[in-house]
């Protein structure tokens, strides 16, 4: 079917974002796949071979788009779902049972923490977490009945940059699946399945989407995994709607250009910041005051477009600043075309305490900006001016 790109077939990554997917062409098809906006097709008997319906995940819309992601990762199947958060939990319940246990990183998305610690426990499945800087961290924590290792590259908000190579390596010998969320990367800049991570999760709501008008998640991995989440999403009933994955299908085509201005504005603005007095502390992998700066040297195609900051002043101080900007926008998400700024101690990290945030890395004053497309000029203005307003008002 496909005739553009074919696993293996040595293409770069911005012609397979534009063409993997693609249907044959033949004369009067359309070249953009349509919206199959049906919930079910015509099947008469065994011989008509695979039943359709949209809840399985094989409306040709999904079936479109599950192959872009797939071969944009370079990796045999993915499977779009109806959020990231689907994506992640569809795959942990298909990796692990009652009894079973897994081993996560202790920093992530705060809603898939709320998963590991709060919700797999109610179907018998434990979670043990981890430092992962931590040297040995990841081998101490196994037990017999664990099934995978779980992790975010680069994580959300502090942007630390694990190097997935030595977790690989460890759940090989020791027969224990991997699984990344690489969300904040996007398949542009880090492919995941390329360094021997078995399952890759995207909240394609963020980069892959790209504009701030979509919900979806996509699992990508070997067939057989990803056959063995298919089967767990058609039970659970996440499957992403046609309309959006067509929008997402639409965000991938451009998803190389627009990575390229968010890593171009993401070092900009964060080497901005750090010079900047009302600024204690920036986060960003390519700056070399990173912690991890050699290794995301070493990861990345691109720095990408998080950048994190610290204000002198703390909560009070961030609040004022963030009311004051005027082309950024409040709000919670990121990797979409506009900047946004939000503090995670009221979005993703609220149900911690100050104690326990500060524990790793989120201070009040914690800012985190998703730099958008914009013209880096343009939002250092807003930000010097949200900046100084700012302090100007704390030594009132
Ligand atoms: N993973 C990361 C790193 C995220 O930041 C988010 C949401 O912010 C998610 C997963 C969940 O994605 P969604 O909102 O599409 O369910």
């Amino acid at each position: 079917m496909n005739h553009t790109a074919k696993p293996g077939e040595p293409l770069g990554p911005s012609t397979r974002g534009v063409h993997s997917g693609a249907r044959n062409p033949s004369p009067g098809a359309p070249v953009v796949t349509p919206i199959y906006q049906s919930s079910t097709f015509f099947w008469g008997a065994p011989t008509d071979g695979e039943l359709r319906y949209t809840r399985y995940g094989n409306n040709p819309t999904l079936e479109a788009l599950g192959e872009k992601v797939a071969m944009l990762e370079g990796l045999e199947a993915a499977l779009p779902t109806s959020s990231g958060m689907a994506a992640m939990a569809m795959t942990l319940l298909s990796l692990a049972e009652s009894g079973d246990h897994l081993v996560a990183s202790k920093h992530l998305y705060g809603h898939t923490y709320a998963l590991l610690d709060s919700e797999l426990p109610r179907r018998g499945i434990s979670t043990t977490f981890v430092d992962p800087f931590e040297e040995g961290a990841w081998e101490r924590a196994l037990r017999p009945a664990t099934r995978a290792f779980v992790f975010e590259v680069p994580t959300n908000p502090t942007l630390r940059v694990i190097d997935p190579r030595p977790v690989v390596s460890l759940a090989r010998e020791v027969g224990v699946r991997v699984v990344v969320d690489g969300t904040f990367a996007s398949p542009a800049n880090l492919r995941l399945g390329e360094l021997g991570v078995d399952v890759v999760i995207h909240s394609a709501t963020k980069y892959l989407g790209g504009h701030s008008d979509l919900i979806a998640g996509v699992a990508s991995g070997c067939e057989d995994l990803i056959r063995s989440v298919r089967e767990t999403l058609k039970l659970y009933g996440p499957a992403l709607d046609p309309h959006g994955a067509w929008l997402l299908d639409r965000g991938i085509r451009t998803l190389a250009v627009r990575m390229d201005r968010h890593n171009a504005n993401g070092i900009g603005l964060a080497t901005w910041l750090e010079s900047r007095p009302e600024v204690s502390e920036v986060s960003y992998p390519g700056l070399p005051s990173h912690p991890d700066f050699l290794v995301a040297g070493e990861l990345l195609a691109g720095y990408g477009g998080m950048v994190s900051m610290v204000l002198e002043g703390g909560g009070v101080v961030a609040d004022s600043f963030c009311g004051a900007l005027r082309l950024a926008r409040v709000a919670p998400s990121l990797g979409g075309v506009e900047t946004l700024v939000c503090q995670p101690r009221y979005t993703s990290h609220r149900g911690l305490t100050p104690e326990e945030r500060e524990a790793i890395g989120i201070p009040d004053g914690f800012v985190r900006v998703s730099v958008g497309i914009e013209d880096l000029d343009d939002l250092i203005s807003d930000f010097q001016r949200a900046l100084e307003q700012s302090a100007t008002e704390a030594r009132r």
